[in-house]
């Protein structure tokens, strides 16, 4: 028991935060021990750990982007699903507004609650069972945790972000692309059934079957109607390796036109693309597409480039383990982190654009843009196919092949005048975007008024006001995403 390391983070926090017994409604503020008095109302039963040290509120009121900052009054680390259930009906009672927190790679706060609670959800993390067709998890494993758990039976999520450390809670409120979507949607269109705690403090399970309209408007629903505390996932087998292409174009429609190609016939597993810089000025496009596959089924290299025009004699062509190419992003991270760049602010734009406009706009974006407007980071750009989506919160233009384009600007440390024009950048492109008929992916850093989310939402928007009044009547969850702003 000594060495319980369960045991011991529990009892840190306790040291932390004194031992929060209650919340006083009239001051609002939390009770701990040493204070109790009459005059507050018990905390319902945690199996987890409330935290109200000023380190812990520090850490929740930050996030990936770094531009936005709200103290939350205190975070919740679960040690249940019943302990979300309880703060949350507690939370309800004391109109205290609750944010559910995964990894907290949000850009611009959405993860965030200002004087409310935060549940941190990445201390349910148990991964429960794993058969032929799917597993079960909790929201807060991580999908890098997941797919450790699978590999060994030869079995894999259908779709993988480019980036395995987010949670699985996190992508699900967004959809979750990579660059197997053109294959098979987002990670949102591969769930069988969720478990969900609404803005009431109930606890329900939902898949098309049962509870369907709860499913439907959390699922990329941006975390307004229920906190997803558990996961069915779709599982396909996985091949051992990855034979990885790497193609470069000079010119955008030629690139543009072998990208769509490539995601109609579907020739291989994984097609995604960049926008990188022309060491001679201007910049250039990098096509990248996997193979997966199991020795000795070696993929036809030949066949796989067939009728392609990038620039002869440039391609790279490199076989990986397929995990490994999977989390080919983890060296540069660790990179990122050793020099301290990763915790520079993050102004990030993530749109998705009508394929029948993406040469006019994206011409138009790099003949001005610098790598200073980047932060010389990346900036990708990839079709995917609107037939593979069936979530209806799930926001694309009304085409069939539409285009992440996304600018993962950095910006430099300690330069708020800097972050402040590539917000304002971001917006001009979002506008310029949407009234090409485009949307926005919103992981992002995009300053976005009740009117904005009305017009993102579309037709689906009445759906999603009825299902906020019916599974979270009081406006309890998620304020940071600013779409219910008031009480
Ligand atoms: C380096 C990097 C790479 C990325 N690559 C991709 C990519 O390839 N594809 C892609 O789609 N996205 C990508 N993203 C964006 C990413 O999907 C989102 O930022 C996602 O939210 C990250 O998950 P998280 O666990 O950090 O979520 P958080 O930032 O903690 O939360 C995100 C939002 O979801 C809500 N939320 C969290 N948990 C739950 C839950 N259990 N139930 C309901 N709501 C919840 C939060 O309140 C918040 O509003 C990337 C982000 C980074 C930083």
């Amino acid at each position: 028991m000594k060495n319980n390391p369960a045991r011991r983070n529990i009892l840190q926090g306790l040291i932390a935060s004194a031992v929060v017994v209650g919340f006083n409604p009239l001051n609002r503020s939390w009770v701990t021990s040493a204070e109790a008095a009459q005059s507050f109302i018990n905390l319902p039963h945690l199996d987890g750990v409330l935290y109200t040290d000023d380190a812990t509120r520090t850490n929740a009121a930050d996030d990936f982007g770094h531009l936005v900052h709200r103290y939350p009054k205190a975070i919740l680390k679960p040690g249940s699903i019943h302990d979300i259930v309880n703060i949350i009906k507690f939370a309800r009672t004391h109109t205290l507004k609750v944010a559910p927190r995964g990894q907290g790679h949000t850009c611009y706060g959405q993860a965030q609650v200002e004087d409310g609670i935060v549940i941190d959800i990445s201390t349910l993390n148990k991964i429960h069972d794993i058969s032929t067709e799917r597993v079960i998890v909790e929201a807060g494993v991580r999908w890098s945790e997941l797919l450790q758990a699978t590999l060994p039976q030869q079995l894999t999520p259908p779709v993988l972000t480019d980036y395995l450390e987010l949670s699985i809670g996190g992508t699900l409120s967004f959809g979750g692309i990579g660059g197997a979507t053109h294959r098979y949607g987002m990670q949102v269109d591969n769930i069988l059934e969720l478990q969900v705690v609404t803005g009431e403090g109930h606890l329900l399970t939902c898949s098309l079957y049962q509870n369907r309209d709860l499913f439907e408007t959390v699922l990329a629903g941006l975390g307004q109607c229920g906190i997803i505390v558990r996961a069915t996932i779709r599982l396909i087998k996985a091949e051992r390796n990855a034979r990885v292409f790497l193609l470069d174009y000079d010119d955008l429609a030629a690139f543009t036109h072998d990208q769509r190609l490539l995601i109609e016939d579907k020739r291989f597993n994984y097609v995604e693309g960049q926008i990188i810089s022309d060491p001679n000025g201007g910049w250039r496009y990098l096509l990248e597409a996997a193979s997966f596959y199991t020795p000795p089924n070696e993929p036809d290299n030949i066949s796989l480039l067939a009728s392609l025009s990038y620039t002869r004699g440039t391609e790279q062509i490199e076989d990986k383990i397929y995990f490994d190419f999977l989390n080919r992003l983890s060296p540069t991270v660790a990179f990122l982190q050793s020099i301290g760049v990763w915790s520079n602010p993050h102004p990030w734009i993530n749109l998705f654009v009508p394929g029948t406009a993406v040469e006019q706009y994206i011409s138009e974006v790099v003949s001005i843009l610098t790598l200073a407007d980047t932060g010389n980071s990346p900036i990708l750009l990839y079709p995917v196919k609107t037939d593979r989506f069936t979530l209806p919160l799930f926001r694309v233009p009304n085409e069939q092949i539409v285009f992440l384009f996304a600018i993962l600007r950095t910006a430099p440390s300690d330069d708020d005048t800097t972050s402040a024009r590539m917000l304002a950048d971001n917006r001009r492109l979002f506008e310029r975007n949407r009234d090409l008929g485009g949307t926005r992916y919103p992981v992002d850093a995009i300053a976005f008024s009740q009117e904005d989310w009305q017009q993102h939402f579309g037709s689906v928007w009445s759906r999603l006001v009825n299902a906020k009044r019916r599974y979270d009547p009081d406006n309890v969850l998620t304020p940071g995403q600013g779409i219910f702003t008031g009480s």
